[in-house]
């Protein structure tokens, strides 16, 4: 019996955690939930799961949550809240697993505690290792934590790593992307790009602001910066390639002339499923592939000019220091201005830009008050960028 926190409980990929663990009671057992918002949602998976503890990030919603516990029938559930108690049940001696799937800058505290923990990290957040990459694999490494990466494109280039790990064999790790809702858009066109049309995804059913990510392709730059750091991989060793499909999920290219890829319907529950249970398999749900159905897959380069985005990515990678954590706060400030409409979407990649040019890659950040720092100073930069360009 495998004991799990699931942090971001509520969101996209907590809620398809749940659905592949509800296929497993034998095996899986939940000691804490944590949510932000739909309370209510939070409160009848607590009483599905008898689960002991339920998260909170702050106190405002306590009082909510013990009435939707009551109603829910969760009688059993305690309620805890606190950046504090989000890092405790991460880290705390009855847990095995951690499933990470916070959204943003707000999962790195709680996901570096599970790593500090030696814990078995399920990491979906991958802001948190953007932010910061050394010191968060050196916490794993220091502590025996177990890294299993949750987003499909690492997830796919686990699989294709037979001995677990990139040796002087591989030549070449390819991510794979949809190119999201505006592959084929006039560019001219991106300024009038709203919200909704954003979070349409093609392909995926994922939170808002990893949906408007994927829309400026700076999801795929954050999965480049990811993959660096998961697997130890130099920028000149990664690739990215637009596959509309979905279906191949990444490659490992060899020496020798071999390419691994990993295949499968567009569904999270299958890279989550296969975290939970390596290096075992078990069911998730998902329907399985008939390319025949699929019929055709296709593969394109992607364009720079139209997705500066993931040009800000590579370009963060080459400086390295502090720049992937700057870009990942700039992106994640205007992404929250774009999806409350006070920034045009094309204004993202240029609120990252400048946010990137102003703050000092240099700056140290071999600590967590340091790296926090960092994540503080660039939100105020792309902040006052944001009100002068809309003053
Ligand atoms: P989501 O918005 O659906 O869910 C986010 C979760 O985090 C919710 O439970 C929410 O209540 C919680 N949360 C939000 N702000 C918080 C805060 N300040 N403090 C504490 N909790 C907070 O997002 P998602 O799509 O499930 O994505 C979660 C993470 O997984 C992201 O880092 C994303 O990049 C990654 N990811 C998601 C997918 C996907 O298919 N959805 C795929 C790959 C990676
Ligand atoms: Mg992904």
């Amino acid at each position: 019996m495998q004991v799990l926190s699931i942090l971001g409980a509520t969101g996209s990929i907590g809620q398809s955690t749940l659905d592949v663990v509800r296929r497993h009671p034998d095996r899986y057992r939940v000691h804490a939930l944590s949510g932000r918002q739909q309370i209510g949602q939070l409160a009848r998976d607590c009483a599905e799961f008898a689960v002991p503890l339920a998260v909170l990030p702050e106190a405002a919603q306590v009082d909510a949550l013990h009435a939707a516990l009551r109603e829910a029938g969760a009688t059993r559930t305690e309620i805890l809240h606190g950046p504090q108690a989000l890092a405790e049940v991460a880290s705390c001696r009855e847990v095995d697993a951690v499933m990470a799937a916070i959204v943003g800058a707000a999962g790195l505290l709680p996901s570096l505690a599970a790593a500090r923990a030696g814990k078995r990290v399920l990491l979906a957040n991958k802001e948190a290792l953007v932010m910061s990459g050394d010191l968060f694999t050196r916490a794993c490494q220091d502590n025996g934590a177990v890294v299993l990466p949750i987003d499909s494109e690492h997830n796919a280039v686990f699989q294709c790593l037979p001995m677990g790990r990139v040796d002087a064999g591989v030549t070449r790790i390819t991510l794979t992307a949809s190119g999201g809702p505006f592959r084929r858009r006039d560019p001219a066109t991106l300024a009038s790009v709203t919200p909704e049309e954003a979070v349409a995804h093609p392909n995926w059913r994922m939170g808002r602001k990893i949906s408007v990510d994927s829309a400026t392709m700076m999801n795929k730059g954050l999965e480049v910066i990811e993959a660096h750091y998961l697997f130890g991989v130099p920028l000149e060793g990664l690739e990215v390639v637009i596959h509309p499909q979905s279906v191949i999920h990444s490659m490992v290219s060899y020496r020798d002339g071999s390419t691994l890829a990993q295949l499968g319907n567009p569904d999270m529950r299958t890279p989550i499923a296969h975290a939970l249970a390596y290096p075992e398999r078990i069911d998730s749900g998902v329907a399985p592939l008939s390319l025949v159905d699929i019929a055709r897959l296709d593969f394109e380069a992607p364009d720079l000019a139209r997705f500066p985005c993931l040009a800000l990515a590579f370009e963060a990678l080459r400086q390295g220091g502090a720049a992937p954590n700057v870009l990942n706060a700039a992106n994640e400030v205007a992404v929250e201005a774009f999806l409350a409409r006070r920034l045009s979407f094309d204004g993202i990649a240029r609120i990252c830009a400048q946010t990137l040019a102003r703050c000092d890659a240099g700056q140290p950040c071999g600590s967590i008050d340091a790296v926090l720092e960092i994540d503080r100073n660039a939100r105020k930069v792309a902040a006052d960028l944001l009100d002068a360009s809309v003053s």
